[in-house]
């Protein structure tokens, strides 16, 4: 798989064209390394990290040289998006965020993972950005004398006396055309995609990607201190995207809605946090060990409170580390049968937290 990008690299200047089964192997790849990470059991934080490293890893490399097919990055996504909600293949797939929305920056509310057809078309905007910033590299000068021959790149259209490539080349300027509004503005942001005489993907990438609005509670979710683990499981908390019993019921998973902690209400997200007899004993626990009442707030109430004492790192992250441990208090309860007290749980998080922030644990 590793050599197909280098045995092409002749695509750009030759009427080569890559078919779908060519895919097979980084479809392969990709499934390879999922199997491998199936038995090992991992949490919201280490599956994105995976996705957005090792997956990433082999898609970008791919990416850098051929315009993905739409059905082979739909089929990428896929993957990602079944190993992230563990789904094992052929059962059906119950999707409780969408992926679009993880795919968000952490800004904007989502886990940061890279949107495979947005990155893989700011790759492949390279070649535009090179006809405009290396006009003098072999490629740029091969196209404006024997494709475009004195034309300009701006009116060129594709057609099928074109090669693969360059169709695949002017795709990607219309598509930048379609996001600046005229050639004048899209020479614009050619310039900003240059970072120090180099073309930066993930610049191009930002204006590509969907947009959505910042969030209020990203900075006190991924501030300084907090464990990645808390955060995505913080993330997953304020988007509603937990696989609480009330959503089970909802999609007919589950028939029997009783909280496992307190083992007498309805479970869902404000009960089990916030509402719940053994939540608010934790919260209490861990707020008197901060200094602030965690125990009489709503999530969103609590975030808006903790904003003004932003730099309070302990609130916060005592906050998020109570958070994670009681949502993997309640798996443990279901899935394992174990339990713990509220003392065992609020000296855990102490000491996570005291371990996070002082590289030490408290006496
Ligand atoms: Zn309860």
């Amino acid at each position: 798989m590793g050599a197909f990008p280098f045995r092409y690299l002749g695509l750009p200047l030759f009427n080569a064209r890559i078919t779908q089964d060519m895919y097979q192997p980084l479809l392969d790849k990709i499934k390879a390394r999922i199997m491998n990470w199936a038995n090992h059991c991992l949490s919201y934080a280490g599956k994105a990290l995976l996705v957005n490293s090792v997956i990433f890893g082999l898609h970008n490399f791919w990416g850098a040289s051929v315009l993905l097919p739409k059905g082979i990055a739909k089929r990428i996504i896929k993957l990602c998006k079944d190993f992230f909600w563990g789904v094992a293949e052929g059962t059906r797939r119950h999707v409780f965020l969408k992926w679009q929305l993880l795919c968000s920056p952490k800004l904007e509310g989502g886990i940061g993972i890279k949107e495979v057809l947005s990155w893989n078309c700011a790759q492949m905007m390279k070649w535009v950005w090179k006809l405009f910033h290396r006009p003098h590299c072999i490629w740029a000068k091969w196209i404006s004398t024997y494709v475009l021959k004195g034309a300009c790149v701006w009116d060129a259209q594709q057609t099928v006396s074109n090669s693969w490539y360059w169709n695949n080349v002017l795709k990607m300027k219309n598509l930048l055309l379609e996001i600046a509004g005229s050639p004048s503005q899209a020479l614009l942001l050619l310039d900003a995609c240059t970072v120090q005489t180099r073309y930066s993907t993930d610049t191009m990438y930002g204006h590509i990607r969907a947009r959505r609005q910042k969030v209020y509670w990203a900075p006190l979710i991924h501030g300084k201190g907090c464990n990645p683990k808390h955060s995505v499981t913080g993330v997953m908390v304020m988007q509603d995207g937990l696989p609480t019993v009330d959503k089970l019921i909802s999609r007919g998973m589950c028939f029997v809605n009783r909280c496992a902690l307190c083992e007498r209400s309805c479970e869902d997200i404000p009960h089990l946090f916030f509402n719940c007899e053994f939540s608010k004993q934790v919260l209490n626990a861990v707020g008197s060990w901060v200094l602030m009442p965690l125990e009489s707030f709503s999530l969103d109430s609590l975030m808006q409170a903790v904003l003004p004492t932003r730099s309070n790192v302990m609130v916060h992250t005592s906050l998020l580390a109570t958070i994670y441990y009681l949502w993997k208090e309640r798996n443990d309860r279901i899935f394992k049968g174990s339990k713990s007290t509220v003392e065992t749980l609020s000296i855990v998080i102490r000491k996570v937290v005291t371990l996070r922030l002082y590289g030490s644990t408290f006496s």
